[in-house]
């Protein structure tokens, strides 16, 4: 027996050979059809797929849908939500980590949710702070110590594929652990005794989290946790500020960057005694060196490439390295192609990296 058409199970997990499959409140465990691994065609957490002997001992994975993402890092298929998770306190929020990853997700068009976590350790102003910062983003407050507003994020999570981002010992593991107690991830110290390569030895899995009768997925490696920003145009970074959005457009000059008075409709509505806004500015020197690095070694590589290539191979490196090339023009051949140049930057580098020395 198949499933019906027009149904799909969700890949959950992956041992070696074999891969948990969960369809219709069950789970399978399945091995992948010949054709397919003949084909050559690989299988990750979070996707859909569909199966075929159902009711046989080992049914098989006949068909893997289309993705609609394939993140890199961590490796999981579909991915509808990125969690963001801050602790308030201890070690303290960390509004440019939270405006980097931000940019980070928007650019690979994930959905982010803010999640502040150690919510029993912080006071009121600290709260309505970062609720006047980031109200305009999915904003929760949690606490895996007491419980606090866990009920609400499972509402926020249940029928999404989550994935967890954020830096070591703001609660991820707890928050995974209270989120669904049946799973047992290791937190805090004994944490830090296994140290770095805890999450690269094995491959990432998705939990059930269950929430009135509803399910949703969340993936039990911490993974997203670039710092490093994506090859995005410094005119193109305004995109990226929902709070900027309604002004857009409207600045006397076209090449505003919004960060001189002059006729800027942005600067006249916004707080710009706001953490965010002075982040923006940050980052738009970032982004503007960022740039010139991208075309300083594009214009090299084109040298490079004649030589070695000839006209076609300089035409497209010439094509990726020019500012002003809308994001939507550009194939998803070509976003793939840099996620993974810059994703590649990732939790283990970050990792070996004292917590202290993220705070930008
Ligand atoms: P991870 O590195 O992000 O996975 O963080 P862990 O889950 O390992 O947590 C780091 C430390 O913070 C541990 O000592 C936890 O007990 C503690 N912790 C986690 N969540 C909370 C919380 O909501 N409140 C408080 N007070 N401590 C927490
Ligand atoms: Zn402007």
């Amino acid at each position: 027996m198949s499933m019906p058409k027009n149904q799909a199970g969700l890949v959950i997990k992956q041992e070696a050979n074999f891969y948990s499959v969960a369809f219709e409140g069950t789970e399978y465990l399945c091995t992948m059809r010949a054709n397919l691994k003949k084909g050559g065609r690989t299988i990750r957490v979070g996707d859909r797929v569909r199966l075929e002997d159902l009711h046989e001992e080992r049914p098989v994975i006949s068909e893997i849908l289309r993705r609609t993402s394939a993140l890199k890092k961590p490796a999981v298929a579909n991915v509808d939500l990125v969690l963001l998770v801050m602790s308030g306190l201890n070690p303290d929020f960390n509004a440019m980590l939270v405006d980097r990853l931000l940019l980070c997700m928007l650019y690979e068009k994930l959905q982010p949710v803010i999640c502040v976590n150690k919510a029993d350790l912080i006071d009121e102003e600290l709260r309505e702070w970062i609720e006047e910062e980031y109200g305009v983003f999915p904003l929760v407050f949690v606490s895996a110590e007491s419980g606090e507003g866990l009920d609400t994020l499972k509402e926020i999570l249940v029928d999404q594929v989550t994935i967890l981002a954020g830096a070591s010992g703001v609660g991820k593991s707890s928050l995974v652990n209270a989120l669904n107690p049946d799973i047992d991830m290791v937190t805090g110290e004994v944490n830090e005794k296994i140290g770095v390569g805890k999450h690269t030895t094995r491959h990432v899995s998705l939990h059930k989290v269950h929430h009135d009768g509803e399910v949703g997925w969340v993936a039990d490696s911490p993974g997203f946790s670039n710092v490093k920003l994506p090859p995005i145009d410094r005119a193109e970074l305004s995109t990226y500020y929902p709070e900027f959005e309604p002004y857009l457009g409207q600045c006397e000059f076209d090449d505003c960057l919004h960060d001189h008075e002059d006729g800027c409709a942005i600067k006249a509505h916004i707080d710009t005694d706001s953490e965010r806004y002075y982040n923006y500015l940050r980052l738009l020197e970032e982004v503007k060196t960022l740039y010139k690095q991208r075309r300083d070694s594009s214009t090299k590589d084109e040298g490079l490439t004649k030589r070695a290539v000839g006209k076609n191979r300089k035409e497209s490196v010439l094509k990726l390295g020019t500012e002003g090339r809308a994001r939507s023009r550009r194939t998803q051949k070509q976003v793939i192609e840099q996620i993974s140049n810059w994703s590649d930057f990732d939790e283990e580098s970050l990792e070996a990296m004292n917590p202290d020395e993220w705070r930008i």
